[in-house]
């Protein structure tokens, strides 16, 4: 299949079906949202027929998968227990409701250390989801790249590898990829993305990434800001985005654009990746 699987990040305010059409709107074929409020309170009911009439939009549409973005502010690493029991309760509410889609994705921050060290941190982490995941779920649950920014764990391949080796249900993990936060991390992907992918590919596993969040950074490479800027209007830049689409070992993937846009900007950015893509 050699179509760009391409949308943005919508707002799950009027559900399944809203964000269906919404995608279809811009002429995207797959997008992200968030399960609930990202501050993480209570989320909205799942209408089975909601989601039913989304199904019949994904499927006339060949929409690719899914990625749901659980909320940004869980640390499953933090140093209380009880803010890491609230992150096993909230992610596992989430995958219980992404099963009347299954076979998507649903992504997260791995978490701050806030100073327990990044082993520490991994070990939390990979508890929290040994506690979350079960064998007969039919979610995938991505670990997303990070900036480094703070105390942020997941700011190189190899602490996301390391979370990993501790998870039981390992083919329940997978690696969602945010250009922004890597570039931003330190991985030139403008002048050697050939590299950052082969070393992407013997850190974790190419078979591991299942899902790229496309944004250009305003910062400069190695920063660990996490500030994400509009398709070619940042330091990336449109050509070493498009790169990454057209990469062989990841053209396939689902790509979700946070850029800070809105609707029409986001029609426009699919239109030129597109584009270029073909
Ligand atoms: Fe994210
Ligand atoms: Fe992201
Ligand atoms: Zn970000």
């Amino acid at each position: 299949m050699d179509f760009l699987t391409i949308g943005s990040h919508l707002s799950s305010a009027k559900g399944y079906e809203a964000m269906g059409k919404n995608a279809v709107h811009m002429k995207a074929n797959t997008f992200a949202f968030f399960t609930r409020n990202p501050r993480g309170r209570k989320a909205k009911e799942i209408q089975a027929q909601d989601v039913e009439k989304y199904k019949e939009i994904a499927k006339e549409h060949k929409f690719g998968k899914i990625v749901a973005h659980a909320p940004y502010t869980l640390n499953a690493c933090a140093a209380k227990e009880d803010l890491r029991e609230f992150a096993v309760e909230i992610m596992t509410d989430d995958l219980q409701r992404m099963e009347y889609l299954p076979g998507n994705y649903y992504n997260f921050h791995p978490g701050n250390h806030v100073g327990q060290g990044a082993e520490a941190g991994i070990r939390k982490i990979a508890q929290v989801l040994n506690q979350v995941l079960k064998p007969d779920w039919n979610t995938m649950v991505l670990l997303e790249t990070m900036s480094g920014k703070g105390t942020e764990i997941g700011r190189n391949f190899e602490e996301l590898r390391e979370i990993m080796d501790q998870v039981k249900y390992r083919e329940k993990i997978g690696i969602c990829l945010d250009t922004c936060h890597i570039w931003d991390g330190g991985y030139d992907i403008v002048h050697d993305l050939e590299g950052v992918v082969q070393e992407f590919d013997s850190v974790i596993g190419l078979e591991h990434l299942k899902a790229i969040h496309l944004n250009d950074s305003k910062n400069p490479l190695g920063s660990h800001k996490d500030r994400h800027e509009k398709i070619g209007k940042g330091q990336i830049g449109l050509e070493a985005l498009s790169a990454v689409t057209r990469h062989p070992a990841l053209k396939h993937l689902p790509f979700i654009l946070e850029t800070p846009n809105n609707e029409n900007g986001w029609a426009e950015e699919i239109r030129i990746l597109r584009e270029m893509y073909s």
